[in-house]
């Protein structure tokens, strides 16, 4: 799940811009995060303004726009997030976590909880939004015995590899360059198998953070070939 750095609340004639119809923040919120699903990485023009909190939790906060982020419409819809509750303090989120750390994805349309945290409280952070909006949900997993047809997000995971593979074999062979590699993967979504299948590449990894607006930089170190590092270093319990 990419991290990413939202912008503060943006003004308007000096003020706080007002949201009284949630929906006025796509514009500002795509502007500077781009067309991707918060949760699930697809390049989609059909994104929603996504409640982290949801109106029947926490009305207040309805119109906030420290509240928003943008979600598809499966993501966030019935069978996975849309209203249940949310507790920030025991779950990763992509504007407040280094969520590339939560994961591990595979070929295949693959998602687990990264391995890395096997016993750490980071772990079940992680598993508790993967839970909610139901990433790892994928034909044959036994968590979810009545797999719904039309959650397809798996497939899409799993053609996005299959395009990285493909990109990752001509780059290598020297016939694209990192920029090209980058603004082929910005149209297609999906930044963390991008990161994951040119890992071994940090002149890609720096290109496909500066081109997927809106990631959080502090999430990569530069000095180390962009290994991804943990965002809340002085959380000891949750570091991630
Ligand atoms: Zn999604």
């Amino acid at each position: 799940m990419r991290p990413v750095t939202k912008i503060g609340w943006p003004q308007e004639d000096g003020n706080p811009k007002s949201y009284n119809s949630h929906t006025k923040a796509k514009i500002d919120l795509e502007g500077h995060l781009g067309c991707y699903c918060s949760y699930c990485e697809v390049f989609s023009s059909d994104l929603e303004v996504e409640h982290v909190i949801s109106k029947d939790q926490d009305h207040t906060l309805s119109h906030d726009w420290n509240n928003f982020l943008v979600a598809c419409g499966r993501c966030n819809g019935r069978d996975n997030k849309s209203n249940r509750n949310v507790d920030l303090s025991i779950m990763h989120f992509p504007h407040r976590n280094n969520t590339f750390l939560s994961f591990k994805y595979e070929e295949g349309g693959y998602v687990m909880v990264n391995p890395d945290l096997n016993g750490t409280a980071s772990f079940t952070y992680a598993e508790n939004i993967l839970n909610l909006v139901g990433l790892d949900k994928i034909p044959g997993n036994p968590k979810y015995p009545n797999h719904n047809q039309n959650d397809t997000r798996w497939d899409h995971r799993r053609i996005a590899w299959e395009w990285a593979d493909k990109y990752l074999t001509r780059f290598e062979s020297g016939r694209l360059n990192p920029v090209q590699v980058a603004e082929f993967a910005s149209q297609k979504g999906f930044f963390s198998i991008w990161f994951s299948v040119f890992s071994a590449h940090e002149d890609v990894k720096r290109e496909l953070i500066n081109i997927f607006m809106g990631t959080a930089t502090n999430c990569f170190d530069p000095a180390n070939g962009y290994q991804p590092i943990p965002r809340n270093p002085a959380n000891i319990a949750d570091p991630i």
